[in-house]
């Protein structure tokens, strides 16, 4: 996934792109409002704005690029006005984030904007240079006997498609970005439901067990005690083995 990063300070900008790089994302960096606007080849997937920008306002950056593109944009403010981000959000930015920002927070409202945009966030998936998986035709993932395709967001299993509510898709898409890796409950929570999610967590546990009836095997999704769970292909050797992991 290509991103354009429009930020005129080195000091955030070499960060996030290093930051971005190691999860896989190929960043542009410009410096200006105009050199944004001028944009690259190939275009962005999703543009990051800062909005204190030295040679024009950074809302004007995002309603030139809007009036002409659909691409998400994701803002960046230093600014305390809540004004500016609400301003921003009605020029047709997509998010916003304040400075100062980890890189997975951004990552997990890069994922959260490009799945409302239908964008392949996936593309980025995993640590850049890890193996991942195979694919079999555009957009599909292949895990063992499982089809994972986030473009047309059908799951097969044996070639047999499974059907699953939106919610257990996106869980399942997101859990098979990065196969084997474990993924904390907030960092579920803040990318499947809603950056922030604040409440209670149970609903989580009812999807995972809703994925882990529907593919008929537990194994596929495999708890990490007292920190989140991870998808793993279960081993075909060993029908009927149970982990004896339960949710939560
Ligand atoms: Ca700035």
């Amino acid at each position: 996934m290509r991103l354009l990063l429009i930020e005129d300070d080195d000091r955030i900008a070499g960060p996030l792109t290093e930051g971005l790089g190691r999860y896989g994302f190929s960043v542009d960096h410009v410096r200006t409002g105009a050199a944004g606007l001028a944009g690259t080849r190939p275009a962005p997937d999703l543009l990051l704005l800062d909005l204190g920008l030295p040679d024009m306002d950074g809302l004007d950056v995002c309603r030139s690029l809007r009036a002409r593109s659909a691409v998400p944009i994701i803002m960046i403010t230093a600014r305390g006005e809540e004004a500016d981000r609400i301003v921003g959000l009605e020029l047709g930015a997509d998010d916003y984030l304040a400075k100062p920002f980890g890189v997975r927070e951004l990552i997990a409202r890069i994922r959260a904007v490009t799945r409302r945009a239908g964008a392949p966030a996936w593309a980025a998936a995993g640590p850049a240079g890890s193996p991942g998986a195979g694919t079999s035709g555009p957009g599909a993932q292949v895990l063992g006997p499982l089809a994972v395709d986030r473009r047309t967001r059908e799951v097969r299993l044996d070639g047999r498609p499974v059907a699953l509510t939106p919610r257990e898709f996106d869980l399942l898409a997101f859990l098979g970005e990065d196969p084997g890796a474990v993924h904390s409950r907030q960092q579920i929570m803040d990318t499947v439901w809603d950056p922030h999610f604040f409440g209670p967590t149970k609903t989580l546990d009812a999807h995972v067990a809703a994925l882990r009836r529907k593919l008929g095997d537990p194994g596929w999704i495999t708890t990490a005690r007292g920190v989140g769970f991870r998808l793993t292909v279960p081993d075909p050797a060993g029908p009927g083995v149970r982990t004896g992991e339960t949710a939560g």
